[in-house]
């Protein structure tokens, strides 16, 4: 780990990550020729949020704390994207990710633009009582812009239902009415979707079945690498698994990585991480070290954790065959070249891990209209989506001969373009 960050610093030292996500914007809107009048009014967020605010702590202390909420385009809908707690969440890397968020809600073509928020703290030091203290004190400095048809929040890194809970009852009681499709990924209990736990890796394990029928690869025995051990990471571990019968090799976590050639049984993995809060020191597989799993020798490469972890340098070294963006922006753009080059097929993130968002879309048509589906109905649609947008993206980059990432960019900025213009300006 400490090695990859060394790498990452030196290797990206000139850009922040909203600057390296407008270097893919830059090159879409090259490739779509747009004007520079449209290509301005998308390039950067249309509304920020910063928040300074106390949360009363276990020992009864108040702690001050910075949230932000960035919608980034509400072109095509309302606002859509997930909340994040980390230690390193800034404005910088909020913008980026609600800039995704737009163009993944507008590959997968579903009606709604792109927002993100974070929180700077770290949950793995706060209580229950402080999560909920801080949810439901963020979730009130949030309520002037989030709402039904405004901006709808969902989970992301260390966010998960039950901190959707929180936000949905805050704003809930404010408005002093039921409230449920303000955010998604909530609990079953209270308007949540069968099958949206899962989504995003079911819609990231879809694409890559995809592209192994295109690159007339047999998934079955594939090797398969997997970077986080979280919601995306561990239950694409599974469904690849258990769905495809590929062999899963190695996974890792922020305390270990770890490693057997003949392949594991990710129940087990998922169990042991469970049991003791990491996959180091699953009984049958070798320690590694983490920064390895990028570069082993393998089938599918998914890095499921955060941005910038597959630098130049690590590019150079990747030994992948498919490389399946579960995380957002996990590939800096420099690097980009470098796995094109090496013929590498990339499964970039507006798409690989567009499965999260659809079924949120899917929670909130269903909230919206108070009828509920079955799991089997969410699981088929998710498909239909996930595979029509592979398609569409296929086609494209056949159709310009470009990348899948410079493709699915395309794709989607022609999308936020067209609604842009048929809206015009108001007033
Ligand atoms: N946080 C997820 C993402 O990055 C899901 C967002 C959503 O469902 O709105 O795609």
């Amino acid at each position: 780990m400490e090695n990859t960050q060394q790498l990452n610093q030196s290797d990206q030292a000139q850009l922040s990550t909203f600057e390296m996500a407008l270097r893919n914007f830059d090159m879409a809107a090259d490739l779509l020729g747009l004007d520079s009048e449209t290509r301005s009014q998308i390039r950067v967020p249309e509304r920020e949020l910063t928040a300074n605010f106390a949360v009363k702590m276990r020992d009864g202390k108040f702690r001050m704390f910075t949230g932000y909420r960035v919608q980034h385009s509400t072109a095509r809908g309302p606002a859509k994207g997930g909340i994040r707690y980390h230690p390193d969440v800034c404005l910088d890397e909020v913008r980026a990710l609600a800039s995704w968020m737009t163009y993944k809600c507008a590959v997968v073509d579903i009606p709604y633009g792109g927002g993100k928020g974070g929180v700077i703290c770290n949950p793995k030091e706060m209580n229950e009582l402080e999560l909920e203290n801080l949810t439901r004190r963020y979730a009130t400095e949030i309520s002037y812009i989030i709402g039904p048809t405004r901006d709808i929040p969902a989970p992301d890194v260390y966010t998960n239902p039950q901190t959707m809970a929180w936000i949905m009852d805050t704003y809930s009681m404010a408005k002093g009415e039921y409230c449920p499709a303000v955010v998604t990924g909530k609990p079953l209990s209270i308007g949540g979707s069968k099958g949206r736990n899962e989504a995003t890796a079911r819609g990231c394990v879809e694409v890559i079945a995809e592209a192994a029928k295109h690159l007339q690869m047999d998934l079955k025995g594939a090797r398969v690498a997997i970077q986080g051990f979280g919601n995306a990471g561990a239950i694409s571990a599974r469904l690849i698994h258990d769905l495809y019968d590929a062999k899963v090799i190695a996974v890792s976590d922020t305390r270990g990585a770890v490693f057997n050639e003949a392949g594991f049984d990710p129940h087990r993995a998922i169990e042991h991480k469970e049991r003791t809060g990491s996959v180091a020191g699953l009984p049958g597989t070798e320690a590694i070290p983490a920064e390895t799993i990028l570069t082993l020798d393998c089938e599918i490469l998914i890095p499921a954790a955060l941005e910038n972890v597959i630098t130049p340098c690590v590019a150079n070294s990747v030994n992948a065959r498919i490389v399946a963006e579960a995380a957002n922006g996990p590939t800096v753009p420099e690097a980009d070249s470098v796995l094109d080059q090496k013929g590498v097929f990339v499964l970039p993130d507006i798409l690989a891990n567009a499965g999260g968002v659809t079924v949120s879309y899917f929670e909130w048509v269903q909230n919206n209209s108070g009828f509920y589906w079955s799991e089997e109905e969410v699981n088929a649609r998710l498909k239909d989506v996930m595979v029509t947008a592979f398609e569409k993206v296929l086609l494209t980059s056949k159709k310009y001969k470009v990348s899948m990432r410079r493709a699915a960019w395309g794709v989607a900025l022609s999308r936020v373009a067209e609604a842009l213009k048929a809206r015009g300006i108001y007033p």
